[in-house]
């Protein structure tokens, strides 16, 4: 009856405990299988490239059936992917899935670390990889993992002898944890990491291996298994109720942002690693073959064995509490040990074992979720002693003071103390934003000032008290960082981490502003406070050819968390120009210049980053024909809005909507990336997309990936999609058609259209198609053969068919000019004969071409307008010569 209340209860404390923000409580279970782990002096680091590349299932197993110290590498924080789940890119996106990582680390028991690396990107080849990594920084990130982890044995993910057959990123991740492993041991080699950690040999290091790697589960079944270990990660664990590769499962769901939410397995399963070098393996079949994982590994380690082995073989789950005099007693031991580094490691875990075995419930929590540096903020500190442990508070001290404030106070059994305390945050102390955003990155690399912080997944928490606590005459210090407690009618209660800000920020409404000719526009600045009382001005930072009035605004702002909005004018220069715009607040003569972005998701804590407020202004040099746009969103792009920053007038067409009448009053129609992969409807419309183009309409295809698509062809001739892809954003295009209209009309496109793209230039060109389709475009990555297929034009019935693969989704977010030039003559594709028409002057000279297509409705309207005039006048005319006569 006891177990299986025991099994309800850790299973209600999973559910419960999946709010990341809560901190972690143990029960009965949880205490005990601490306690297995307190008795392993063995560690495990296994590394590879991203979040979502690490096996859960290996780590897990390694860390709760091993019960070995378990971490994963991962060199990136993966801010080079997609986010399936809200807006955040980029370094918000890194942001995101450090969070996730740390959530699955927290099911599976592992403990994360990270490197400087960049994402990039997709990158082909590793050389490719470490060319724009800095390889020599990557390298002394993963030697320092390695001097500060102390593994016995490394794991690596990915095969560091197949360049090439897998992204880049994940073979350099391999390759630099083969060399890490030969030169963390030598005391030349980043000799200044030293100041802060030793040199240190892993024993072995393995290839987590499996059929994937083989091709087939037949020639894995084949290939010779004498260099491998086997484990069956499918074990079941009585204690949590749960399979391995359940728990696995659940740590991999995490990874939400990637769309990794998933089912769980359960049953015996494989998992396989490699030997690759270090000390042989024996007949053992251990991957700790040869190591002493028990306390026997350090002087004076014995003794503490003995005591610890035994509150494990006798664990009282009714009464955790009971063994305290043990643990307190192994503790005092502990300190005098020589081994610094299992010293700090086991002392960590023993002090969270004792403080759950009291049922110590000890907690800071501030009255608001943040403050600003000088200002202050109310704590209210709960401490209770949950078991007849006799615990004195001796004092506590808040990370802000010098002092620790006294106490001397008896903790009775379950009898609370409620303590407040009024806490002002220091004038330097640091904001709680990602400390790997600080200062600028490079394409390849975090920049981080603080040694000691590299690799660690989050920037340490700014203000933490420190508990003083004598228990059963042991003198203990718990720490706890400050958190921000509240409760919310429809959600309960929920934490969130206390967070330090500035005074104030500013942001500006979007990232980037187009301007297609030289009118003015209208720009939206938030002012966001930080603290009370907030007065002061703000104005803008903006290239020399460029104008922006009022010079100042003034800013008055009552309460923190409020915000005030200031609108200014931007005036462009005439000629092309682009440049960075960015607001300055200015609050007593000091400059606040960054925005505060805020992440907001369940499954993992809230998340404040900042960054600096910084928008791009593009005046473009372009000319357009055509105005009206229809757009068929595919897997969601801000195609849409990038063209309406350009002054196009742009539909989005939903697929019920395509119709032959429907289309006709396009002058282009644009299909959405990836839209014949997602959209079902497609298959059934496409006759009337190709309809339209045969009637003198115009097309334009983006990319679209070669598998699974919805409709039988998705061009009126033949066009075969590969996974043809050009991934450096600088690789030389070669112009293949120079008079050809298309790079023409109206803007004549050169090599400088292709300057300052980023990320990539394409991707899933075609790589056959029929002769009607006119390649205009040649580019390649270094090493490659050249690609055409990245635009190509056909002439179908009196219209054209537009197929493109480069990355304008990417381009126009951005601000690339070229980008916008090159889409308006995709866009003005079979106008060419009315050359004389002027954007500006277009809709008016629309007005009057037949030739051109017009808005049905508008002319309806128009129509309706001039009938009902004509009839009241009649009618009025009628009424007053009835009058008069
Ligand atoms: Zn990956």
């Amino acid at each position: 009856m006891f177990q299986t209340r025991l099994c309800i209860l850790f299973i209600f404390s999973c559910l419960i405990s999946l709010p990341a923000q809560k901190p972690k409580k143990f029960n009965s279970s949880e205490i005990y299988e601490a306690v297995q782990k307190l008795n392993v002096l063995g560690s495990v680091l296994y590394v590879a490239a991203h979040p979502d590349d690490e096996n859960t299932r290996l780590i897990s197993y390694m860390s709760n059936q091993v019960k070995a110290r378990t971490a994963y590498l991962s060199l990136t924080r993966g801010d080079g992917g997609q986010n399936l789940i809200g807006p955040e890119i980029r370094e918000l996106l890194g942001v995101i899935r450090t969070q996730e990582l740390l959530a699955a680390r927290r099911i599976d028991g592992g403990e994360q670390r990270f490197t400087r690396a960049n994402d990039f990107g997709y990158s082909k080849h590793p050389d490719e990889t470490l060319d724009i990594w800095n390889k020599d920084l990557v390298l002394a990130d993963v030697v320092w993992a390695i001097r500060q982890f102390k593994p016995d044995v490394i794991i690596n993910r990915f095969d560091h002898r197949t360049p090439g057959r897998t992204h880049g990123h994940h073979t350099a991740s391999a390759m630099l944890s083969m060399e890490a492993f030969d030169l963390a041991n030598d005391a030349s080699q980043y000799p200044s990491q030293l100041q802060y950690a030793e040199t240190w040999q892993p024993k072995r290091i393995f290839f987590n291996t499996s059929w994937w790697f083989y091709g087939s589960q037949e020639k894995f079944e084949e290939a010779d298994k004498s260099n491998m270990l086997n484990f069956d990660i499918g074990v079941y664990y009585p204690s949590k109720g749960m399979s391995n590769n359940e728990v696995a499962a659940l740590a991999s769901s995490q990874h939400l942002c990637q769309g990794f939410g998933r089912l769980s397995q359960r049953g015996t399963q494989q998992e396989y690693i490699e030997y690759l070098k270090g000390e042989p393996l024996d007949n053992s079949k251990s991957v700790f073959a040869g190591i002493d994982t028990s306390w026997n590994r350090i002087e004076g380690g014995a003794a503490i064995g003995n005591i610890l082995n035994m509150v494990e073989k006798n664990f009282n789950f009714k009464n955790p509490a009971t063994h305290l005099p043990q643990l307190l007693e192994a503790y005092r031991m502990l300190q005098n040990v020589k081994n610094e580094h299992w010293k700090t490691v086991k002392s960590k875990e023993l002090l969270i074992i004792i403080e759950a075995c009291a049922g110590l419930y000890l907690e800071v929590s501030a009255n608001s979720p943040h403050a600003s540096p000088q200002s202050t903020v109310g704590l209210d500190i709960e401490v209770l002693n949950r078991s007849s442990a006799s615990i004195t508070l001796v004092s506590y001290k808040l990370s802000t003071l010098q002092n620790a404030i006294s106490k001397k106070l008896d903790l009775s059994e379950n009898q609370k103390l409620n303590f407040n305390e009024g806490i002002t945050i220091p004038k330097n102390s640091h904001y709680t934003t990602p400390y790997w955003l600080n200062k600028k990155s490079t394409l390849g690399m975090y920049h981080v000032d603080n040694p000691e912080w590299i690799g660690k997944p989050e920037t340490p928490r700014a203000v933490f008290v420190d508990f003083n606590l004598n228990i059963e005459g042991t003198p203990i210090t718990i720490t706890k960082p400050v958190v921000y407690r509240y409760s919310q009618p429809d959600k309960g209660e929920l934490y969130r981490p206390f967070e330090v800000i500035p005074e104030v920020s500013a942001s500006i409404s979007d990232k980037v502003f187009i301007f297609e000719n030289d009118q003015q526009k209208e720009i939206e600045v938030t002012v966001k406070a930080g603290s009370d009382a907030i007065e002061g001005y703000v104005q803008m930072a903006y290239p020399n050819d460029w104008n922006v009035y009022p010079q100042k605004q003034k800013i008055e702002i009552v309460n923190k968390g409020d915000v005030q909005k200031v609108v200014f004018t931007v005036i462009p220069p005439k000629n092309q120009s682009e440049g960075l715009i960015s607001p300055m607040v200015n609050i007593n003569g000091e400059y606040y210049t960054d925005e505060l972005i805020e992440i907001d998701y369940n499954h993992i804590p809230y998340q404040t980053v900042l960054m600096p407020s910084v928008s791009k202004v593009v005046r473009l040099d372009i000319d357009k024909r055509g105005n009206n746009i229809g757009y068929i969103e595919g897997a969601g792009d801000v195609v849409p809005e990038s063209l309406r920053q350009i002054g196009y007038n742009v539909t989005i067409i939903k697929p019920e909507q395509i119709s032959a009448e429907n289309l006709v009053n396009f002058d282009a129609v644009v299909i959405g990336i990836r839209a014949y992969n997602i959209l079902d409807e497609l298959k059934f419309k496409q006759k009337f997309l190709l309809e339209y183009v045969k009637e003198g309409g115009n097309m334009i295809v983006q990319y679209n990936t070669s598998r699974g698509i919805k409709a039988d062809n998705i061009a009126p001739y033949k066009l075969d999609l590969s996974r043809d892809r050009v991934t450096d954003e600088n690789a030389s295009v070669t112009i293949l058609q120079p008079n050809h209209p298309l790079l023409n009309f109206p803007n004549k496109i050169t090599s400088q259209d292709f300057e300052g793209w980023v990320q990539e230039r394409g991707l899933y060109f075609p790589n056959e198609w029929s002769e009607e389709f006119t390649p205009l475009l040649a580019m390649n990555d270094k090493g490659e053969s050249s690609k055409e297929g990245s635009l190509l034009i056909a002439q179908y019935g009196k219209g054209n068919y537009i197929y493109t693969g480069l990355s304008f989704f990417r381009e126009f977010p951005a601000g690339v000019s070229g980008a916008y030039r090159l889409f308006a003559n995709l866009l003005s594709a079979g106008k060419e004969n009315n050359k004389t028409l002027k954007t500006n002057n277009q809709r008016l000279i629309n007005m009057h071409n037949q030739d051109q297509p017009q808005p049905k409705q508008k002319w309806d309207k128009m129509y309706t307008i001039v009938l009902i005039a004509n009839a009241l006048y009649i009618i009025l005319f009628y009424f007053i010569t009835a009058e008069f006569s």
